[in-house]
């Protein structure tokens, strides 16, 4: 499942797109762009030029110059394919371009999203640029297990189930602890290593590229110091966890 490094290496891509001019829309897959019916993008978006590549957490959109923008999520499967060789029956929106060329959301799943002007006012500020004192806000209040704040994309967003077990076993915390209990250098110990996580992540193509991540799994043992790992649902995740290295 995609989570903030997926979306980042997606708007990458996106960006080959900018300063091209959009001549046709196939939005006739009215599930992955409802509320839209066929032919609303198509008529908001044709004519306009792609200005800018935006993301937060696991949300991107493109800028147009003078018109509306493009929101679009990779839904659990989905690629952005720039100026593709060939069409796939996996493509589910498209927009070309005046120079012949395409941008594609290819989903198998059909989970993905194409919108217009989307709505971010319930997402919270991206993980890998929230500030050390907007963190220590929204992650330390209230008591609820951390790992289960981390997957909370209202309080941060971007970090998903494999993230969220790397980020707190390279911090050393317990999926288990309490918001609440954090101390303010456990927080910013924290932050640091959502950071460091999500940038190794996405130089190296993605979440599941993690240290901890490859050692995920029933018999895994930690590989700081070879101990048997713990397995638990923490907010309805499937969460393991190194008992010695991460009390
Ligand atoms: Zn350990």
């Amino acid at each position: 499942m995609p989570e903030l490094p997926e979306a980042e290496r997606a708007r990458r891509t996106l960006e080959s797109a900018l300063g091209r001019r959009i001549v046709d829309v196939d939005d006739r897959d009215s599930y992955v762009c409802r509320p839209h019916p066929p032919g609303e993008i198509a008529t908001a978006l044709t004519g306009h030029t792609l200005a800018t590549a935006h993301r937060r957490g696991k949300f991107m959109w493109l800028e147009t110059e003078d018109g509306p923008a493009l929101g679009l999520h990779l839904g659990m499967a989905g690629r952005i394919v720039v100026d593709p060789e060939d069409s796939s029956r996996w493509d589910r929106f498209t927009l070309g371009f005046d120079d012949g060329g395409r941008l594609v959301l290819r989903d198998k799943r059909r989970l993905g999203r194409a919108v217009l002007n989307p709505d971010f006012s319930h997402v919270g500020p991206d993980a890998a640029e929230v500030g050390r004192v907007e963190f220590r806000r929204r992650i330390g209040a209230g008591r609820a297990p951390i790992k289960a704040r981390l997957l909370d994309q209202r309080a941060i967003s971007g970090i998903g189930n494999l993230l969220a077990d790397q980020i707190l076993w390279q911090a050393r915390v317990s999926p288990k602890r309490l918001t609440g209990d954090l101390s303010m250098s456990d927080l910013d110990r924290l932050r640091r290593e959502v950071r460091a996580a999500v940038r190794s992540a996405i130089r190296k193509g993605g979440a599941h590229t993690g240290r901890f991540i490859a050692a995920r799994g029933r018999d895994g043992r930690c590989p700081r110091d070879g101990h048997r790992l713990d397995r638990d649902r923490i907010g309805g995740r499937t969460t393991y966890w190194c008992p010695a290295c991460q009390p």
